[in-house]
């Protein structure tokens, strides 16, 4: 039954990129509006969502320093820029009817909530999307980490990670035709074969904790609702 699913409580983490559509920068408003619906069909199904959303549409940190910034700097610029991407989302959700907290890493009272973990446990289990901001509050840590150590303090029973291809491969399908993709893959070996799906220390942290990571296309119309109904293709990344 497509509108069933055994998850209660999952962490959607996409990065900043994915809002920015066909544009090379910032934010494309029909896509974050379409990431929203996909959003609230999961939402529809029951299920309490947590969202991570990057900045790296806006700024990021190792840009910055490349640029001569202190990378400090440049790293809380890029945890604002997160704020921006959750408020946008915030935005598209609520129009979408869905009670939505942005809840930001670094406290910004006139612009949305500190975090509080309780509060924001509570907030789920009243049915609302929390999307956590400023990634950890941390420079030299990225939001796939934010993402982790969220993921693991709400108690998600997975993240699912939206990207442009449906899951892990052993090497990257947009250049390469013969590249094969995994089903299920342990943290270990996304680790010592160096996978791009989340930073070295994020996949530490999520082994960790035994927490399982979910790859799948946020471009395939209606797949994020299929994967937690138990459909389509994806890797799944864990013990
Ligand atoms: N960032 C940080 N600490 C965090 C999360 C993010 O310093 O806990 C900064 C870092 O500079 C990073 C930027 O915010 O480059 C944007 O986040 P990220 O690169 O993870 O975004 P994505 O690639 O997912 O769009």
């Amino acid at each position: 039954d497509p509108s069933k699913t055994a998850f209660k409580r999952v962490l959607l983490k996409i990065s900043g990129e994915a809002l920015m559509g066909d544009q090379g920068y910032g934010l494309h408003p029909p896509t974050v509006e379409r990431i929203a619906r996909e959003v609230k069909s999961v939402h529809d199904m029951g299920v309490e969502i947590c969202m991570v959303i990057g900045g790296g549409n806006i700024f990021r940190g190792l840009q910055g320093s490349a640029q001569g910034m202190e990378r400090t700097t440049a790293d809380y610029m890029g945890m604002l820029a997160t704020v921006m991407n959750a408020l946008a989302m915030q935005a598209a959700l609520e129009g979408l009817g869905i009670h939505t907290r942005t809840i930001s890493a670094i406290p910004m009272d006139q612009v949305c909530e500190p975090y509080i973990r309780r509060r924001a446990v509570r907030h789920l289990e009243k049915k609302r999307v929390c999307i956590f901001a400023a990634g950890t509050g941390n420079p030299y840590f990225t939001t796939d980490t934010a993402a982790t150590l969220r993921a693991n303090e709400m108690v998600c029973e997975a993240i699912f990670k939206g990207t442009k291809v449906d899951g892990v491969y052993d090497m990257d399908p947009m250049k390469h035709a013969e590249a094969k993709r995994y089903d299920r893959i342990s943290y270990d070996d996304v680790l010592q074969k160096n996978l791009k799906v989340m930073d070295a220390s994020a996949i530490a942290l999520a082994r960790d904790n035994n927490l399982p990571i979910i790859v799948f296309s946020l471009d395939e119309p209606g797949g994020f609702k299929g994967i937690l109904a138990g459909e389509g293709t994806y890797t799944r990344v864990g013990a």
